[in-house]
């Protein structure tokens, strides 16, 4: 059996990366993965402006009017650059262009105005106050190169620079699919051996917010048969992430049709929960996951397989967000032979991050998910920690607790 690392290596170095290029608008761009380096169409700042409401002047006519200097004239914010009257300053507005001629600013709280005459404290230094033309970025410079991952603030900045479409990885198409004879929609009554199923909905929504196409495959029951027609189609898509009828034994159907139609590159993988998980390739370009059925062992394994994969399709490279906390209570476990993810509650206490190990950690508690923000990591030889003993966790990406 591979250990987690070994099986993230193999499923790294499996990884077909996805062709071509889509330019989309900035307003579309959320999410997306820059296909080619993306260059500012414009310098940052576009002109040298004030930074400050106040007067711009020239430091060598101050010096030599001792400090007084005419009020002629006002730059206002759209307007084009004006010129500055030999032996006068002219009022000047936050991002107002600097007229020509001025190479000070100095804000308005530390000037004296008596009609039209600005009275100056002091000399100030050159350069105050005025940001220059092109000290952000210049028109030209690469801001962006293939791989990277868009965010708000990063389509703010391309809208700044002029940008109007940005070239993106297209989405990949991934299909999920529930396996399961005991499985029904929410909104049925539950017959006697039926269970509402949850994997999928959780499934779709994580690929979703991985940055793929996440296409509903709905519910498949136990039979080769019914599986092998859904999977007839797989070359459609660049994954196929189904859930269930992973584990040992007569009901292992996933694997078994899994086999007949591609080449598995690793099944069983030294974790809990998540040992049964299995990954191949159907075809020489669809990703075949075959993540168990329990809920938590689902979401375990999408986190640390899927979720890669998907990061690794769009040609980025990938680590997993980890980090130190310190440990809320002690733990303890009989077995040391497999690396265990615990569900945790992660708080920010000062400037520390404190993990909980949270009670019901059965891999069907789904229960134990609303308090859960965490997974805590312990490697395979380890039996446990102490109170206080600092330990390695995952955040699941959202919030962390204020203490
Ligand atoms: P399996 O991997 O099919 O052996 O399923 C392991 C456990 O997870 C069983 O208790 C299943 O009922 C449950 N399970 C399987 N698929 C789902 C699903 N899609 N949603 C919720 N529970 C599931
Ligand atoms: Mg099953």
């Amino acid at each position: 059996m591979l250990t987690l690392d070994e099986a993230q290596q193999k499923l790294m170095a499996a990884i077909v990366p996805g062709e071509g290029t889509e330019h989309v608008a900035l307003a579309r761009g959320i999410g997306r993965y820059v296909a080619a380096p993306v260059h500012a169409v414009v310098d940052n700042p576009a002109f040298d402006n004030s930074a400050m409401d106040g007067y711009a002047a020239a430091t060598a006519e101050l010096l030599a009017a001792g400090g007084r200097l005419q009020l002629v004239g006002e730059a206002s914010c759209g307007d084009a650059p004006g010129r500055l009257v030999p032996g006068t300053t002219m009022r000047i507005f936050t991002g107002a262009p600097l007229p020509i001629g001025a190479d000070t600013v100095v804000m308005q709280e530390e000037v004296a105005r008596e009609a039209n005459e600005v009275r100056f404290p002091s000399i100030p230094q050159v350069g105050q106050y005025i940001r220059r033309r092109g000290e952000d970025f210049r028109a030209g410079e690469q801001l962006y190169r293939s791989g990277q991952r868009l965010r708000t603030h990063d389509l703010a900045l391309l809208s700044a620079a002029g940008v109007v479409e940005v070239p993106v990885r297209p989405r990949p198409r991934a299909l999920v699919v529930a396996t399961g004879n005991e499985l029904v929609a929410p909104g049925t009554p539950l017959r006697p051996g039926q269970i509402y199923e949850s994997n999928r909905l959780a499934t779709l929504l994580l690929l979703g917010a991985a940055g793929a196409e996440a296409i509903d495959g709905g519910t498949v029951r136990d039979e080769p048969a019914a599986l092998r027609a859904l999977l007839a189609h797989a070359a459609d898509y660049d994954f196929i992430v189904t859930s269930g009828g992973a584990s040992v034994g007569d009901h292992d159907l996933v694997k078994q049709v899994f086999a007949e139609i591609g080449q598995i590159d690793f099944w069983r993988v030294k974790i809990k929960p998540g040992k049964p998980v299995a990954f191949g390739k159907v075809g020489g370009k669809t990703h075949f996951f075959s993540l168990p059925g329990n809920p938590v062992s689902s979401l375990v394994t999408f986190k640390l397989f899927v979720e890669p994969a998907i990061v690794a399709w769009h040609g980025a490279s990938y680590r997993m967000p980890l980090v130190s906390a310190v440990a809320a209570t002690d733990f303890s476990r009989r077995d040391a032979i497999r690396m265990e993810f615990l569900r945790a509650r992660l708080r920010q206490d000062g400037v520390h991050l404190v993990a909980e190990v949270l009670r019901g950690q059965g891999s069907h508690q789904i229960g134990t998910m609303r308090h859960t923000n965490a997974l805590l990591r312990i490697d395979a030889d380890v039996t446990g920690f102490r109170k206080g003993d600092t330990v390695t966790v995952m955040p699941l990406g959202e919030s962390v607790d204020a203490a």
